[in-house]
């Protein structure tokens, strides 16, 4: 499956020996890098032993590119060849599927250190051994507490040969993005989709299309991204969030909008290109 889907995940190591193992070790949320230039590597199996280091809520991730990866808590060190670094730098520096792995070792990690104790009866916690999931599972009253992610939508909304950009009072001046907003309990994404974009510009959609997802770890969300058709209303913007909205053409879509590593890039290129 290593080259169909590049990343496996897998409570037990798949390929090769503890030498070859990726670690992705943290440091109050900071990953271990080894640095060589001006390139970020992750430290195998062999470095961490050579380190002696002590590591904590160790996990076996699953493989990535038929490489086992792990992940773990360590206390900080002083070696010159090392640094700790965000995941915001760490992503600049590599491919994006290989900032994800990164990604999931902290989600992980979180998952494992945040529920050490039960929140029922406070007794601990520990990881359900059977299947694949990462369940925690509590030794007193069975209470089970699988990895958190929160969803949101994103959602590029047309009329004709234009499409709806807002610009967030978060954003920087003079910038402007399609619109996105997190999924409330119990709600389907189609329906987050007409409230969200009704909430912030005042105007309704139809026509709602799946376009794609992406994990944003930052901390733990996952954005769902869809078009939509323009249906009814005038743009009335809520002021609390979204600012200014407009519509706008391809031409004038493709000098404002802003490259990034989201999938709001993707939808805007998408409508450019279409
Ligand atoms: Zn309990």
């Amino acid at each position: 499956m290593g080259e169909y889907i590049k990343f496996e995940p897998s409570k037990e190591p798949l390929y090769g020996e503890y030498k070859k193992w990726n670690m992705y070790l943290f440091h109050k949320d900071k990953l271990l890098v080894k640095i060589d230039g001006d390139k970020f590597i992750i430290p195998n199996g062999d470095d961490i032993k050579r380190l002696k280091l002590d590591v904590y809520h160790l996990q076996c991730l699953g493989a990535y590119e038929k490489t086992d990866c792990y992940s773990g808590e360590i206390e900080e060190i002083k070696d010159d060849e090392y640094k700790f670094i965000d995941l915001r730098t760490y992503s600049k520096n590599i491919s994006h599927d290989e900032f994800l792995v990164g990604a999931k070792a902290l989600l992980l990690l979180d998952h494992v250190r945040n529920n050490q104790k039960c929140g029922v009866c406070g007794t601990k916690m520990i990881m359900k051994v059977s299947g694949n999931d990462r369940a925690m599972i509590c030794t007193n009253c069975d209470n089970m507490v699988w990895p958190k992610t929160a969803p949101a939508i994103i959602v590029a909304v047309t009329k004709e040969d234009k499409i709806l950009l807002a610009h967030n009072k978060m954003f920087p001046e003079g910038t402007y993005s399609v619109l996105a907003g997190f999924v409330e309990m119990g709600e389907t994404f189609e329906d987050c989709v007409k409230r969200e974009v009704f909430e912030e510009v005042g105007i309704k959609v139809h026509n709602i299309k799946y376009f794609g997802s992406q994990p944003w770890p930052f901390p733990n969300s996952m954005m769902i991204g869809f078009t939509a058709e323009y249906l009814e209303g005038e743009i009335k913007v809520d002021n609390e969030e979204i600012v200014d909205a407009k519509w706008f053409s391809k031409e004038e879509a493709r000098k404002i909008s802003r490259k990034s590593i989201s999938i709001s890039s993707d939808l805007v290129e998408w409508f450019v290109n279409r």
